[in-house]
């Protein structure tokens, strides 16, 4: 799907109206429309890429230098306990819009809200076997 297209797109030029909570030369922090908890807000770059891992270099780093200090600011302002930073990167990872954005999650003790809830254990030699396909890759 062409930027253009894209929701979050839309969003960035004011053709679709949100909730903005900052903006600079390089990134624009919004509220979720549907939060897993009040303050919920997402950190998309200016810079359009699909997913995060499509990025360039300079662009992650606007984007997480933002996503750091606005983390600190949504978690003063919402007297949270803890923030979840995500991004779902593709369709099978949660990813629902193809703008790269990032989600910071106020927490609160015993909010219910659960992830990684199918983690498994490694059967033997799993781990070196990945370890070894992830370091040929890097
Ligand atoms: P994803 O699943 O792609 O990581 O996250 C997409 C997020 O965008 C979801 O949490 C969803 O609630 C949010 N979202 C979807 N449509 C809109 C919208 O029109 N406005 C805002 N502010 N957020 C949206």
């Amino acid at each position: 799907m062409p930027e253009e297209n894209t929701l979050f797109h839309k969003i960035l030029t004011g053709e679709i109206p949100s909730d903005k909570v900052y903006e600079d030369e390089h990134i624009y922090a919004f509220l979720d429309i549907n939060p897993v908890n009040i303050g919920h807000t997402l950190v998309i770059p200016k810079k359009f890429s699909r997913t995060l891992l499509e990025a360039d270099e300079e662009t992650i780093a606007h984007l997480f230098n933002g996503v750091t200090k606005i983390a600190r600011g949504v978690k003063e302002a919402t007297k949270a306990d803890g923030i979840n930073i995500m991004n779902n990167s593709e369709a099978s990872a949660g990813q629902e819009i193809f703008y790269t954005h990032i989600h910071i999650v106020p927490r609160f003790d015993g909010d219910g809200f659960t992830h990684w809830k199918g983690a498994r254990k490694y059967n033997s030699g799993e781990e070196q076997e990945v370890v070894k396909k992830i370091k040929k890759e890097l």
